[in-house]
């Protein structure tokens, strides 16, 4: 898949931009839908879709039979109702009391931590005439957000009398689900499982993450909340990988200009790179203010014309400088990817990730609002979003 005249005027001449695949995110969620069969499927769409747009993201998972969303915040939340999105969302984070009045008006369905949330709640439920649904969190070992097994239990049980809120749902999340060794996630569900089975009219349990239901989908429950998998990756080297999960992100660029070097020049600042022969040059106009990561520098490599060319010095803010001498026919313009594939050769967020010694979530977060995205539905651009003409 790349961008031509043909597909796309707003792409035309562009020198960075991200490709968000459509098509392969609908696939992910049927096969994670069917893995979790029965449970329903909450696609987790905080920080903006861990990258890929959230509006986007939300109503292509809801069309390809997610059932809901999840997010972190409030104001997240809201995005998403702006963006015209109908379905339920579940706030995963702390909602502080003050943003009540927001969670009724927006329908959206927080964590609760505590009573005082919950009772501010009701008052405005009830004022509105609805019912308000809130999730309750088990802290079981995570020692994040939520509350330890026997107090949920005592809360639930508080909850339970108050008119206009409805606890819908119970849930934990898993401290290593993606590693080989589960006995402690194994314990944490023991845990999780107890507490649940107090409170049998809770009617939706839920603990599964993306390494969750790949590796134990017997733990699935009444709903799942798969985030990295919606968007093809898969959490860890040691989780299984038997879905043919599709990465549905690609960052992409041009070749915006080469430069001839002699042997002895140096290249970018520190001049940490200097060039044993003869040397091309090219420069890709994405720097670390991008999300390409400054630990990439002398360590990270592109692909151009389906071969990889090492970046060369420091990655800086805007732009990096890519050794292409090897590469023959390079041009100005050619296309550059970053992340993707390109003829034979790919590179996935993971490698990038493992070069700079972090995760393939931080580098699809860390993808910046400046680079515009493309979504592509069978082949074609469908909608372009950038900082001046933005999404939503
Ligand atoms: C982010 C998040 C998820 C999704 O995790 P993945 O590893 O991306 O599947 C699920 N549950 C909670 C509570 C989360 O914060």
């Amino acid at each position: 898949m790349s961008v031509t005249d043909a597909e796309s005027d707003t792409l035309r001449g562009r020198l960075l931009w991200a490709e968000i695949d459509l098509d392969a995110l609908a696939f992910n969620i049927k096969a994670l839908k069917i893995q979790a069969s029965p449970a329903t499927l909450a696609a987790v769409v905080k920080a903006n879709g861990y990258g890929h747009g959230s509006a986007e993201v939300a109503h292509a998972a809801l069309a390809a039979g997610a059932d809901c969303l999840a997010v972190i915040s409030v104001d997240e939340g809201e995005q998403l109702r702006r963006a015209g999105v109908q379905a339920p969302i579940l706030v995963m984070g702390h909602t502080p009391v003050n943003d009540a009045q927001r969670i009724v008006g927006l329908r959206l369905t927080p964590t609760v931590n505590g009573r005082e949330l919950p009772l501010a709640l009701a008052a405005l439920a009830e004022a509105a005439g609805v019912v308000q649904p809130v999730h309750l969190k088990v802290d079981t070992g995570l020692s994040r957000y939520g509350r330890p097994a026997q107090e949920v239990v005592a809360l639930a049980e508080a909850l339970r009398a108050i008119p206009f809120l409805v606890v819908e749902g119970i849930y934990t999340h898993f401290a290593s689900a993606d590693e080989t060794d589960k006995t402690f996630m194994q314990e944490q569900y023991r845990v999780f499982t107890a507490a649940a089975d107090q409170l049998p009219w809770i009617s939706v349990r839920h603990v599964s993450n993306t390494a969750t239901l790949l590796d134990c989908p017997e733990m699935s429950g009444d709903m799942v909340r798969p985030g990295l998998g919606i968007y093809g990756l898969y959490p860890s080297a040691e989780v299984k990988r038997d879905l043919g999960l599709r990465p549905v992100l690609s960052l992409k660029g041009r070749l915006a200009r080469l430069a001839f070097v002699s042997p002895g020049d140096s290249v970018s600042y520190g001049r940490t790179w200097r060039a044993s022969r003869p040397s091309v040059i090219g420069l890709a106009m994405c720097g670390y203010a991008d999300g390409l990561p400054r630990l990439l520098s002398n360590r990270g490599s592109v692909l151009v014309k389906g071969e990889r060319a090492p970046i060369v010095g420091r990655v800086c803010m805007d732009m990096c400088m890519l050794d292409v001498t090897d590469i023959e026919g390079v041009a100005e313009g050619d296309e550059v990817v970053i992340i993707g594939s390109q003829g034979e050769s790919c590179i996935t967020a993971g490698d990038l990730a493992e070069i700079c010694g972090t995760i393939s979530y931080e580098i699809l977060c860390g993808i910046a609002e400046r680079v515009p995205r493309a979504y592509f539905r069978n082949g074609e651009v469908v909608k372009v979003g950038t900082l001046t003409s933005p999404l939503v």
